[in-house]
């Protein structure tokens, strides 16, 4: 983490992978896939509720470190 020069990596909150590009939704990353993915996937997969819990999980933790 924090060892390419040049380059600002971030870790997701959905995948936990090192990721370059992506957004921020309040103080959370989210990379570009996973952030796609969320977009492309109705709120009635099973899949969903699984990025929202993550996100909110991700957002507490922020909250209280
Ligand atoms: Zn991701």
């Amino acid at each position: 983490m924090g060892m390419y020069v040049g380059k600002k990596t971030e870790i997701c909150s959905i995948c936990n992978q090192e990721k370059s590009r992506g957004i921020h939704l309040y103080t959370t990353f989210i990379c570009e896939e996973c952030e796609h993915e969320m977009v492309h996937t109705e709120t009635n997969d099973p899949r969903y509720s699984f990025f929202i819990n993550q996100l909110k999980t991700a957002i507490k933790s922020k909250m209280y470190r």
